[in-house]
C-alpha cells in the first residue's frame, strides 16, 4: 500500500523534463561552489496504518562533480535520508531527526545531459523500521551537492485476504524485522469446523502467506464445493444432499473445470487442453518424425504434455495392435514437453496409426476424453509428394518478385504446404526458405536488377517431395517505376469497404495473383477470427516483463525477453490492455495486431504474436532500442552525417511503399509513429484502429468532425477526408521535414488554423538547416496541392538511393533565403506566376520548381525555351526526366506554353 507524501520546500521547486521529455516537477538543491552547506527537505507528517516497516523508493538524479567547472573542491555526491516518529503532526527541529541512510547516486548526469535538460534517474529503496508510532516524517539533507528529486514513494507490504483450507485469514500486516513470521490464526467457515486444531499461517516481511498448518473440516452432513469456477477463491461446505442434488458431492468446479490438490489455493479452475494442432508425419525408411502445434486450448494451464500411442494396422481391416516394445520413441513416448518425437525401429511397408494426445494436470478429471488427440495415419516407406514441375513468374517490381505453381502431378496426399528454397545466383552458399500453403506467393526482400533462383517442394503427411528444378527470375531495375499496383489498387477501391469511416482500402475480396493485399480485419464478422489468423497466439510463460518503456493507448508499454520453444530468445515489446476494459475496448487493441500481422517488411514493425488465451491481454513486438524517432533525434540533435539521415529516410519510404503496395493507408506517418532500434534501422509503426480519431495528442477536430493530426495531412485529407498513398505522402515530406531539423515541430508554435490557412495559401515549411537541396526539392514535391503531381513511394525510394550512391549530390545545401527561421515559404505551383517578361529555361524550370533539371536540359540541347515547346514525353525522358510526377509537371507547363504562342504569337512568357 503506498502511503500518502507531499514534500514541503526548503530547495527550490523546479519545472522539468525527464527522459521522454514529459515535465515532472523537482526539488532541487545546487550550491556547490559555497562552503559549509546544509540545505533541508522535509515531508508532511506520514500515517502508517499500523505498519512497522516501511519502504522509502526515491527516484533522484545527482550531478557528477567532475564535470563541474573548479567547484570540485566542495562538490559532494552523496545526500543523507532522516525521519523522526510521532503520534501528532507536529514538525521538529531537525536535530531531534534519526538518519536512515547516506543516499548515493548509480549514475550521475553530465554538463551534456544538463545541457540538453535530459536527466538520468537513480533509484534507491531503503526501508524503516521497526515503527511505533502513528506517523512520521521523512528529511532529506544536502551538504553541498547538485541533487533534483524526482519522487519520493512510500509503502508497506502486506499479507491479503486468503481463504485456504475452509478457513478465513484476514488481511495482516507483517512484523517489523525482515525474519519476522506473524502467525495468524484462522477462522473456519461456515458450516466448517477445525480439525484436530485451528489452521494457522504465517504472514511473511515481504507479504506472502507461508507455513501452513492443521485444516477446518465441513460439519456432519456438509460437504465442499468450489465457491468460484474461474479464479478459485477458496471453498463453501453445503448440505450434502444439497450438493448431490447439483452432482457436486465433492469440491467442483463449473461443468468441464477442474482443480487439483498440488494447485496453488488462489489458482483457477482449469481443464484439459484440446488437441494438438497442425500435426504431421515425415517418414524416412522405416522411422517416422511426428510434428505438432500446441493446443489451441491450454486449458488455463502451464503443464501441458504429450503422450503418444503406436499401434499397427493389420491388414484386412482386422483392426489395431499396439506397437511392441521394439519401437523406440526419442526422447520417450509418454510425458513429452516438446512438440515432436522421433519413432524409430517400425516395419517397413507397414501402416500405422498414431494417437497423439494432450494432456495437463487435469486431464484425468475430464469427461470428454475424445477433444484432446489427433490421429495420423502413416504408411513406412511411403511415397512423397512428386516434384512440382513449373514454377511461373508473377508481378516483379525491385525487391519482389511474385511466384506460381500448379501441384505436383502425384502429391500422394494432402498437400500440406510448400517450401520455396531461394538464393541469388551464384551465391548459393546461403539460401533462403520460405512456406506456403497456396500454390502462389510474393517474395519479398530482393535486390534490384539480380537474378535469383528459385525451387519449390511439396508436403504431405508422408514427408517432403523432391525439389522442382531450377528456375532464375530477375527483379526490375533500380527506379524503373510501374505504376501497376497503384493502378489495380485504385481500380479495386470504392465497392468493398464495410465501414467506409475506417476503410483504409478497399479490402482484398478480389484476389490477383502474385500480389499480397491488405485486408481490412473488419471484413471478418468476429474480429477475434481477424487476429487469429494474422497473429500468433503467444503462451505467457514463453515472456518475461523486464521494465515499462512507455504508455499506449490501452495501457503500458513494456519489454522482455521471449523464448518461444526451439527458437533464440529475442528482446520484445509488450503492449498490454489494462484491467476493466470493455470487449469493445479489447477488440480495438487487437485491431493493431490484425493489421500489423498482415506486414513483413525490414521497415515495418514487426509482430511476434499476441496473449489473448490470459490476461493481461497483450501484443507482442520487436523490440526498438531507440523508441521513437522524434524523440530519439531531440536527443541527438545534430549528431549524424546527412547520408546517416538520408539512411533513415530511404527506411521509411521503402517501409510506406511497402503499405502502399499492399494498399494500406496509413494516415498518422509522424516520426513520433516511426521507431528507431540499435542499428538506426527506422520501421513505420502505430496501426491501431483509432490511432488517427482518439489516440494521437496531435489529432483536432476538423470542421468536419473528423480528428486529424493537422500539421502532418495534405490539405485533400483535412479538407474533404480524402485519404490515400498521396496524402501519406504528404505526411512523409513533413516528416523527412522533421528529420533534416532533428525532431522540430513542424510550423512551430503556429496554431492548427494558422496551419491550415497558409498551407491553402501556397506557403510552405522553409528548408531546414544544413538541409540538402535535393531532399528539399523532395520534401517540396511531397506538399504539391495536387496529389497526383506528389512523387510515389517508389519513386521517392529510388531518388534517396541515387542520392546516397552520389553522396556528392547532397553537398549542395538550401539557400538560406529558403529558410528564414518562422517564417513560411511560397510554394511555386506548376501553374507558375504570370508575369509578362521572357525567360530562360533555366528560370522557366525553376519557375515550376524543376530547376534541378536546367543542366540536363542544356546538355541535351535544350537552351531555348522555343525548342523546349518542340519536346515530347519521349525526349524528356532522353534528357533524364525519370519521374513520372516530374514529367507530367514539366509537359503540363510544355504544353500550356504551347497554347500561349497559338494564342499570342508573341515571345513566350511565363
Ligand atoms: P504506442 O502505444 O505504440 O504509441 O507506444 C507507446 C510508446 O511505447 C511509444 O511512444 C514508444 O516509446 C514505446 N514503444 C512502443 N512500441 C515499442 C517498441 N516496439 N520498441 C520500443 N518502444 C516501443
Amino acid at each position: 500500500l503506498v502511503l500518502t507524501v507531499e514534500l514541503w520546500v526548503m530547495w527550490e521547486e523546479i519545472g522539468e523534463v525527464d527522459e521522454d521529455y514529459a515535465p515532472i516537477h523537482t526539488y532541487q538543491v545546487c550550491r556547490v561552489m559555497e562552503q559549509n552547506q546544509n540545505n533541508w527537505l522535509h515531508t508532511n507528517w506520514i500515517l502508517t496504518e499500523g505498519a512497522q516497516r516501511v519502504y522509502i523508493e526515491l527516484k533522484f538524479t545527482l550531478r557528477d562533480c567532475n564535470s563541474l567547472p573548479g567547484g570540485v573542491g566542495t562538490c559532494k555526491e552523496t545526500f543523507n535520508m532522516y525521519y523522526y516518529e510521532t503520534d501528532e503532526d507536529r514538525a521538529m527541529k531537525e536535530s531531534r531527526y534519526i538518519k536512515v541512510d547516506t543516499i548515493a547516486a548509480d549514475e550521475s548526469f553530465t554538463e551534456l545531459d544538463l545541457g540538453d535538460r535530459v536527466m538520468k534517474l537513480n533509484t534507491e529503496v531503503r526501508d524503516l523500521g521497526p515503527l511505533s508510532r502513528k506517523g512520521f516524517y521523512l528529511a532529506f539533507q544536502d551538504l553541498g551537492a547538485c541533487i533534483a528529486l524526482v519522487s519520493v514513494r512510500v509503502f508497506y507490504k502486506r499479507c491479503p485476504f486468503l481463504v485456504k483450507s475452509l478457513a478465513e485469514f484476514p488481511d495482516t500486516i507483517p512484523g517489523s524485522e525482515a525474519s519476522q513470521l506473524v502467525e495468524v490464526v484462522g477462522h473456519c467457515i461456515n458450516n466448517s469446523m477445525p480439525l484436530y486444531e485451528p489452521p494457522r499461517m504465517h504472514c511473511s516481511a515481504d507479504g506472502e502467506w507461508l507455513v501452513p498448518i492443521g485444516k477446518c473440516v465441513c460439519a456432519g452432513g456438509f460437504g465442499t464445493v468450489c465457491r468460484c469456477q474461474v479464479l478459485l477463491k477458496g471453498e463453501v461446505c453445503i448440505p450434502i444432499n444439497v450438493a448431490r442434488q447439483t452432482g457436486a458431492t465433492s469440491c467442483s468446479c463449473e461443468d468441464e473445470y477442474h482443480k487439483i490438490d498440488s494447485d496453488p489455493p488462489n489458482m483457477a479452475c482449469t481443464r484439459p487442453p484440446s488437441a494438438p494442432r497442425n500435426a504431421i508425419s515425415n517418414v524416412n525408411e522405416t522411422s517416422v518424425f511426428l510434428e505438432w502445434s500446441i493446443p489451441m486450448e491450454t486449458g488455463g494451464r502451464k503443464d501441458v504434455r504429450y503422450n503418444i500411442l503406436c499401434s499397427r494396422v493389420l491388414p484386412d481391416g482386422r483392426g489395431l495392435e499396439e506397437c511392441g516394445p521394439n519401437v523406440r520413441f526419442l526422447p520417450r513416448r509418454v510425458g513429452l514437453s516438446n512438440t515432436s518425437v522421433m519413432v524409430a525401429d517400425l516395419q517397413s511397408h507397414t501402416n500405422y496409426s498414431f494417437l497423439l494426445e494432450a494432456v495437463n494436470g487435469v486431464s484425468e478429471m475430464a469427461k470428454d476424453y475424445t477433444k484432446q488427440y489427433v490421429t495420423l495415419n502413416v504408411t513406412t516407406n511411403q511415397a512423397a509428394p512428386s516434384p512440382v514441375s513449373v514454377v511461373r513468374k508473377g508481378y516483379t517490381g525491385k525487391s519482389s518478385i511474385g511466384l506460381s505453381w500448379a501441384e505436383p502431378d502425384r502429391p500422394n496426399g494432402i498437400i500440406l504446404e510448400y517450401e520455396i528454397k531461394y538464393f541469388e545466383k551464384e551465391q548459393d552458399s546461403s539460401y533462403t526458405i520460405i512456406k506456403s500453403k497456396e500454390t502462389e506467393m510474393v517474395v519479398e526482400g530482393l535486390k534490384a536488377s539480380s537474378v535469383y533462383i528459385f525451387q519449390v517442394r511439396a508436403r504431405t503427411s508422408a514427408g517432403y517431395g523432391a525439389f522442382s528444378r531450377r528456375f532464375e527470375f530477375q527483379t526490375s531495375p533500380y527506379c524503373e517505376y510501374t505504376g501497376t499496383i497503384q493502378s489495380t489498387m485504385a481500380a479495386r477501391c470504392g465497392f468493398v469497404c464495410l465501414r467506409p469511416k475506417w476503410c483504409h482500402v478497399c479490402s482484398a475480396a478480389v484476389k490477383f495473383p502474385g500480389v499480397r493485399t491488405y485486408i481490412d480485419p473488419l471484413t471478418y464478422e468476429d474480429p477475434n477470427q481477424a487476429v487469429h489468423e494474422f497473429a500468433q497466439e503467444i503462451d505467457v510463460s514463453f515472456i518475461s516483463i523486464e521494465r515499462i518503456i512507455g504508455a499506449g493507448e490501452f495501457g503500458e508499454v513494456c519489454c522482455g525477453p521471449l523464448r518461444l520453444p526451439g527458437k533464440r530468445e529475442i528482446q520484445v515489446a509488450i503492449k498490454t490492455l489494462k484491467a476493466g476494459y470493455t470487449e469493445q475496448q479489447r477488440r480495438d487493441f487487437l485491431w493493431e495486431a490484425s493489421i500489423m500481422g498482415q506486414f513483413n517488411h525490414p521497415n515495418i514493425i514487426r509482430l511476434e504474436g499476441v496473449v489473448t488465451k490470459s490476461k493481461p491481454v497483450m501484443i507482442i513486438t520487436e523490440y526498438m532500442e531507440n523508441g521513437s524517432l522524434d524523440t530519439f533525434l531531440k536527443k541527438n540533435d545534430g549528431q549524424f552525417t546527412v547520408i546517416q539521415l538520408v539512411g533513415m529516410l530511404r527506411g521509411i519510404a521503402s517501409g510506406m511503399r511497402y503499405l502502399s503496395d499492399m494498399g494500406y493507408v496509413h494516415r498518422d506517418l509522424a516520426a513520433r509513429n516511426i521507431l528507431v532500434n540499435s542499428n538506426l534501422v527506422c520501421k513505420v509503426s502505430d496501426f491501431g484502429l483509432s490511432r488517427v480519431l482518439e489516440d494521437d495528442a496531435e489529432a483536432a477536430y476538423t470542421t468536419r468532425g473528423g480528428k486529424i493530426p493537422i500539421r502532418w495531412t495534405a490539405p485533400e485529407a483535412i479538407a474533404y477526408r480524402k485519404f490515400t498513398s498521396a496524402s501519406d505522402v504528404w505526411s512523409y515530406g513533413i516528416v523527412m521535414w522533421e528529420v533534416m531539423s532533428y525532431g522540430e515541430r513542424p510550423y512551430w508554435e503556429m496554431s492548427n488554423q494558422d496551419v491550415i490557412k497558409a498551407v491553402e495559401e501556397n506557403y510552405r515549411l522553409p528548408g531546414p538547416m544544413d538541409c540538402p537541396e535535393a531532399l528539399y526539392h523532395l520534401m517540396m514535391d511531397c506538399w504539391q496541392r495536387e496529389r497526383t503531381n506528389r512523387p510515389k513511394f517508389d519513386e521517392i525510394v529510388c531518388l534517396l538511393d541515387k542520392l546516397i550512391r552520389n553522396p556528392s549530390s547532397l553537398k549542395k545545401l538550401v539557400n538560406s533565403s529558403h529558410r528564414v527561421s518562422n517564417l513560411l515559404v511560397e510554394h511555386a505551383s506548376a501553374e507558375g506566376d504570370c508575369s509578362a517578361r521572357t525567360k530562360s529555361v533555366g528560370e522557366w524550370l525553376d519557375s515550376i520548381k524543376m530547376g534541378r533539371y536546367t543542366e540536363l536540359f542544356v546538355e541535351g540541347g535544350y537552351s531555348s525555351l522555343e525548342m523546349v515547346t518542340q519536346m515530347t514525353s519521349e525526349d524528356l525522358r532522353r534528357v533524364g526526366v525519370n519521374l513520372a510526377g516530374h514529367q507530367k509537371k514539366i509537359i503540363t507547363s510544355i504544353q500550356e506554353m504551347r497554347v500561349h504562342m497559338n494564342n499570342t504569337n508573341s515571345p513566350i512568357n511565363i
